[in-house]
């Protein structure tokens, strides 16, 4: 589903260079969930958006779906994107003055899906993610967890087979956090979704099959568990400082 290989990354910013991304190498399967975790400034969102097509990396290859998205033409991977992969942002990147039911829709109406068709589909999404009774809202009237599950229902829309999420729990108290993660572990199950979640909690990390973890912008652990609760993530929540970020 996913190949990461010999990934690197350096970000000019004035005369300096910085690499942030050294070498980096993994496989994500189809049906998997993934926690990215490492402490801040060790390279996580910058190896998100290189995987989600939004940067090109300095080196090295992303296959997703067989196809290496680093060497597509800026229109062809606008289009892949549209239809392959989606994305959570941790600020939910809705828009105001649309509903919760015309931001969802979004996505289907670049792809000049008809009207009545988004709108059934918005709405089984939005049943899915528990929002059923707040289509006709508008963001602003809706919680933090309840933006993050419109954000969430909008990423899914396009039915891409590989969900990317930056931080997606960043923004809420920790009863919420677990409600969303709740949600995203189920949509994991049912619809065989892929998901790389990037946190920097290793609660979070704890309860998804497997963690990545960078250091410095390198990778220095890939867990890789079938199941459950994950020994590696629970180890590192007890050695973390409380502090990561
Ligand atoms: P994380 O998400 O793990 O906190 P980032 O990927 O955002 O880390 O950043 C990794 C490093 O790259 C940081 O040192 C950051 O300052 C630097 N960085 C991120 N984006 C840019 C950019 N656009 N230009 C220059 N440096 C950047
Ligand atoms: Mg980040």
């Amino acid at each position: 589903m996913l190949e990461v290989s010999g990934l690197s990354h350096t970000f000019l910013s004035g005369t300096e260079q910085s690499q942030v991304l050294k070498n980096i190498n993994f496989t994500v399967n189809k049906g998997e969930i993934v926690a990215l975790l490492g402490s801040s400034g060790s390279g996580k969102s910058t190896l998100l958006n290189l995987m989600a097509g939004l940067m090109k990396p300095t080196e090295g290859s992303i296959l997703i779906d067989g196809q290496p998205i680093e060497r597509m033409s800026e229109n062809k991977l606008a289009e892949f994107r549209r239809h392959h992969i989606g994305f959570i942002f941790q600020s939910y990147e809705l828009i105001s003055h649309l509903t919760v039911r015309e931001n969802v829709e979004l996505p289907l109406v670049f792809q000049s899906v008809k009207p009545s068709e988004r709108r059934e589909r918005a709405m089984s999404l939005l049943t899915q993610v528990g929002l059923a009774e707040k289509t006709e809202l508008f963001p602003s009237q809706l919680s933090g967890g309840q933006q993050q599950r419109v954000s969430i229902a909008r990423s899914l829309i396009t039915r891409p087979p590989v969900v990317f999420a930056d931080e997606p729990t960043g923004n809420l108290d920790t009863k919420t956090e677990k409600e969303i993660i709740d949600l995203l572990l189920e949509l994991n199950r049912t619809l065989q979704l892929t998901f790389i979640i990037v946190t920097h909690e290793s609660e979070v990390a704890a309860r998804t099959q497997r963690v990545i973890q960078l250091k410095d912008g390198r990778l220095a652990e890939d867990s890789d568990y079938l199941h459950g609760e994950n020994e590696t993530a629970a180890a590192l929540a007890d050695e973390a400082p409380p502090a990561l970020a």
